[in-house]
């Protein structure tokens, strides 16, 4: 049976977890460990206690999430913040966070795999920060309509705003918020940006700097990275995995 710390060094490697700065708060790797021993691998978008229940009774206990447990530690482990470790902790399951290394992947994260649900091939970097690209941009032969469609095929909620070219000849992708990617479309040479959420006033940016912006939700453009690395451990460890979903709606 692999150990816990053959599949933490695994997703270190593989995410090159060390590489991305990321929030102060993010912790980006093993935030609790557990007895050692893997028996089955989960993935969930967000820790939460609802998450984390549906984890430990699927026999869960290696559980990947893509935002982790502590954006906004210390904090003392009482009500839910107890639940969630206690909950974790009593059914020996670790928690292993990986958040913008799992975004900007190029095979693994959740821009690269928005890009190829359109079929498309990203071919540079987009959103670079601190030397790490979290987004990309792919060239893109597809009609603004086309791209409407597919995304609506795909994603339960689209909010479509379309005031730039109706075929644009690049896309970027930015997953969850794509709130610090709007200002640097142009600049990147793109007026088409597919993300997950954004504020009221990229309406109006929208219109003024001729954008097309697709909003497909936060929760749900973030699903991709986090099962496409359990998917892979469970492939290379020969362990089961398992998908923990939530009906967050953001
Ligand atoms: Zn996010």
């Amino acid at each position: 049976m692999p150990t816990l710390t053959d599949l933490v060094t695994y997703c270190d490697q593989r995410t090159r977890r060390a590489a991305y700065k990321d929030a102060p708060g993010a912790f980006n790797g093993l935030q609790l460990a557990n007895d050692g021993r893997v028996s089955k691998i989960g993935a969930a978008v967000d820790a939460g206690v609802v998450p984390f229940q549906k984890a430990v009774a699927a026999g869960i206990d290696f559980l990947i999430v893509h935002h982790g447990m502590y954006w906004d530690m210390p904090r003392p482990l009482t009500g839910p913040a107890y639940t969630r470790v206690a909950t974790l902790l009593h059914a020996n399951c670790a928690l292993y966070s990986n958040h913008l290394p799992l975004d900007g992947h190029p095979e693994l994260g959740n821009n690269a795999l928005l890009a190829r649900q359109l079929g498309l091939q990203p071919s540079r970097p987009f959103l670079v920060r601190d030397g790490e690209a979290i987004g990309n941009i792919a060239e893109s032969r597809l009609t603004r309509a086309a791209i409407r469609r597919k995304l609506e095929s795909l994603y339960p909620r689209v909010i479509a705003i379309e005031y730039g070219s109706a075929a644009p000849k690049a896309v970027a992708f930015c997953s969850g918020s794509g709130y610090s990617a709007v200002p640097e479309l142009l600049a990147s040479g793109v007026d088409t940006l597919i993300t997950g959420e954004l504020r009221e006033d990229c309406f109006n940016r929208a219109q003024e700097e001729k954008l097309n912006l697709y909003l497909c939700g936060h929760y749900a453009t973030e699903v991709h990275g986090v099962k496409a690395l359990a998917a892979e451990l469970s492939k290379k460890f020969k362990l089961p995995w398992e998908f923990i979903g939530t009906e967050n709606p953001f």
